[in-house]
C-alpha cells in the first residue's frame, strides 16, 4: 500500500498530514500527486469526498516551497465555482501549509475588494479564487497572472453547470503558455473535454472510480401532502416539516432542509426558529460573512437545521449530517441526488425525508425515474385518513404507492399547475392534534442513479461561450461587482436561476428540451468510498 512518506513530499507538508490524522494517500491522492510532482499536467476525474482538494494541494505546497512570493503576481492559482467550495479549499490550504511560510490570499465575492488588494500587493504564493472576482480583480488592474506556475481548476463540471467555463477559458489565456494545469470535473462533458484538450498539454489521466453503493447508507421516504385549503397550504407544510423532524426525534442530531425557492428557506428558517428549534438559512442572497459564519455553526454544531437552497449548499464537505429534508421536490432531478448525498457521507448512515406537493408530483416522478426507484411513501403525521403507522420498505413499495393521494385519480389527467396554486383539495381532512406517525424509511440501492448523474451526457449540453451576468456569480452578492450585460442564455441554464425560479415544472420541461446541463456528483460520495478503489493512471 503506497503511504504519504513514498510520494516525495515536502517534510513540512508530511507533518501536516500527520496532525491531520491522514493514514493512508485516497486513490485520486496516490494517481495525481506523483505525476504533479514531475511538474506534469494532471487531469482528475473525481468527485468531491475523495480527497482531491489534498490530491493538488499538496503537490502544489511541496512545488511552491521552493520558490518565493512576488508582489501582486501570485505563483499559483485554483479556481473554484463557488465561494463556499473556495473557502474550503482555503482551509485545506491553511491546514496543510502550516509548516510552511506560504501566504494565499482567498478571493471571493461578497467580502472587500480593498483587504484582498492589499494581499494581492504584499505578494501571495496562492490566490484561491472564484473565476468572477478574479477576472475583476484582474480587469481593475489589481492583478498580474503572468507569473502562474501552477493552475488549478476545481469542479470544472460545476463551472459547467454554473455557466463559468468562457470564463475559464478567459483566464487560461490570461496566465503563461509554460504553466503547469491540475484540472479536476467529477465528469467528463464534452465541452469540459474540449477545454482539457485545448489548455493541458499531455496530461497524466487519473480516474477514481465512481461510488458503486453511494446511496445505500441512505434512507430514503417520501411524504405526499395535500393542503386543505390553497390559503392554508403553505402554513400546513411548515407544520408538517416540523412534525416530520419531532418524529426523527434525537434520530435526527442536524439536518440540511432544502428549499426550492430562496424566498421559502427564509420563512422555513422562521417558521423552525419560531417553534424553538435552532435554524438558521443560508442562500445566495446574504452576505458573505453571514453564510460562513452560518455555515461554522452548523458545521460546529452550534446550529442544529440549516435551511439552504441548492446553490448554497452544494458540494459543502460537512461530515456529520444525520438528515436531508427536501421542503419541496427539487424541480431538477438531479438535485435530488446532489441534496441526499449530504448525508450518509464517511461511512454513516443517513435519512432524507421528502415532502411532495400534489403540484409537485410530476417532478416526484421525474425522481423516481431517475433514481430508478419508487421512493417509499410515509405516512403524513397531519393526515386524519392515514394510519398511525405503516411500514413501506422497499419490497413493499406498490402497496404503499396505492395509497398515496393521486392528483390524477380524483381529478383527471394532470395538467400544469402555475405556481401560485398550491394544489390544495379543499376535501382533505386535517388534523394537525393527529398522533405523529414514525416515519418508516427505507434505502434504496442508488448505484445505477450516481452513474446516470455523473455521466456525461452529450445531448444535453449547453455550450455555454457569452459572458454571464456578471452579477449571478460566485452564489450570490450582487454589489461587489461592476454591472455587465445580462446573458439570459448563461442565467438560464445556471443553478441560481433554478433556486429563483417559480415555475419548477416549466423550467423543467423547458430544459429538457435539449438545455439540461450535466451536473457533476459533487461532494455525493462519502470519502471512505474512495479508499475501496483502485486508481486508474494513464499518462
Ligand atoms: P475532498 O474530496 O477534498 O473534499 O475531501 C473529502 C474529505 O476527505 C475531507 O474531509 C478531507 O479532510 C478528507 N481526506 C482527504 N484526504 C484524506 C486521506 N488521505 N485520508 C483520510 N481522509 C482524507
Amino acid at each position: 500500500m503506497i503511504k504519504f512518506s513514498d510520494l516525495n513530499l515536502d517534510p513540512k507538508v508530511l507533518k501536516a498530514i500527520i496532525d491531520t490524522g491522514y493514514e493512508t494517500p485516497t486513490p485520486i491522492q496516490a494517481g495525481a500527486i506523483p505525476p504533479a510532482l514531475e511538474g506534469r499536467d494532471v487531469l482528475g476525474i473525481a468527485q468531491t469526498g475523495t480527497g482531491k482538494t489534498a490530491s493538488f494541494t499538496l503537490p502544489m505546497i511541496t512545488l511552491l516551497g521552493r520558490g518565493r512570493a512576488r508582489a501582486r503576481m501570485p505563483r499559483s492559482l485554483v479556481l473554484a465555482p463557488t465561494r463556499e467550495l473556495a473557502a474550503q479549499v482555503a482551509e485545506n490550504f491553511d491546514a496543510y501549509a502550516k509548516y510552511t511560510k506560504l501566504t494565499k490570499a482567498l478571493l471571493i465575492g461578497g467580502t472587500s475588494f480593498k483587504e484582498q488588494d492589499q494581499l494581492i500587493d504584499k505578494g501571495v504564493d496562492v490566490l484561491i479564487a472564484t473565476p468572477g472576482r478574479l477576472i475583476d480583480h484582474f480587469e481593475r488592474g489589481k492583478l498580474i497572472l503572468s507569473d502562474v506556475k501552477i493552475m488549478v481548476v476545481d469542479e470544472a463540471d460545476r463551472m459547467l453547470d454554473m455557466g463559468f467555463i468562457p470564463d475559464i477559458e478567459r483566464i487560461f489565456q490570461m496566465t503563461p503558455f509554460t504553466r503547469q494545469t491540475l484540472f479536476f470535473s467529477a465528469t467528463m462533458a464534452p465541452e469540459i473535454e474540449r477545454i482539457t484538450n485545448t489548455f493541458l498539454s499531455n496530461p497524466a489521466k487519473v480516474e477514481v472510480a465512481r461510488a458503486a453503493t453511494t446511496g445505500e447508507n441512505i434512507k430514503q421516504g417520501v411524504v405526499m401532502f395535500e393542503a386543505s385549503s390553497k390559503a392554508r397550504g403553505e402554513d400546513e407544510k411548515r407544520d408538517l416539516l416540523i412534525r416530520l423532524i419531532d418524529a426523527e426525534g434525537d434520530a435526527c442530531s442536524n439536518a440540511i432542509i432544502f428549499c426550492n425557492r430562496k424566498s421559502d428557506v427564509d420563512v422555513v428558517a422562521k417558521a423552525l426558529k419560531k417553534n424553538g428549534k435552532n435554524a438558521e438559512a443560508i442562500h445566495g442572497d446574504l452576505e458573505q460573512s453571514h453564510r460562513t459564519r452560518t455555515l461554522d455553526g452548523f458545521r460546529d454544531g452550534s446550529i442544529r437545521f440549516l435551511v439552504a437552497s441548492d446553490v448554497a449548499a452544494r458540494g459543502l464537505d460537512i461530515p456529520a449530517v444525520t438528515h436531508v429534508l427536501n421542503f419541496d421536490v427539487p424541480s431538477h432531478a438531479e438535485d435530488y441526488v446532489h441534496r441526499i448525498g449530504r448525508t450518509g457521507r464517511a461511512g454513516r448512515t443517513g435519512t432524507a425525508i421528502m415532502i411532495c406537493s400534489t403540484r409537485d408530483e410530476k417532478n416526484l416522478a421525474d425522481v423516481e425515474r431517475l433514481v430508478q426507484n419508487p421512493i417509499p411513501r410515509l405516512d403524513n403525521p397531519l393526515s386524519r385518513a392515514t394510519p398511525p403507522t405503516t411500514t413501506s420498505p422497499v419490497d413493499d413499495v406498490d402497496a404503499s404507492r396505492e395509497d398515496r393521494p393521486r392528483r390524477s385519480r380524483t381529478r383527471g389527467p394532470r395538467k400544469a399547475v402555475p405556481d401560485v396554486d398550491t394544489g390544495a383539495d379543499a376535501t382533505a381532512p386535517v388534523d394537525v392534534a393527529a398522533p405523529v406517525a414514525e416515519p418508516v424509511v427505507a434505502v434504496i440501492d442508488m448505484a445505477p442513479v450516481m452513474a446516470e448523474v455523473a455521466a456525461p451526457q452529450p445531448d444535453a449540453i449547453v455550450p455555454d461561450r457569452q459572458p454571464r451576468d456578471a452579477q449571478q456569480r460566485d452564489g450570490g452578492s450582487r454589489s461587489d461587482r461592476p454591472a455587465r450585460g445580462p446573458d439570459r442564455t448563461a442565467e438560464r441554464s445556471s443553478p441560481e436561476r433554478r433556486e429563483r425560479d417559480t415555475t419548477p415544472h416549466r423550467g423543467r420541461d423547458h430544459q429538457r428540451g435539449g438545455h439540461d446541463n450535466v451536473i457533476g456528483m459533487g461532494a455525493d460520495t462519502p470519502e471512505f468510498i474512495a479508499k475501496s478503489f483502485a486508481e486508474r493512471s494513464t499518462s
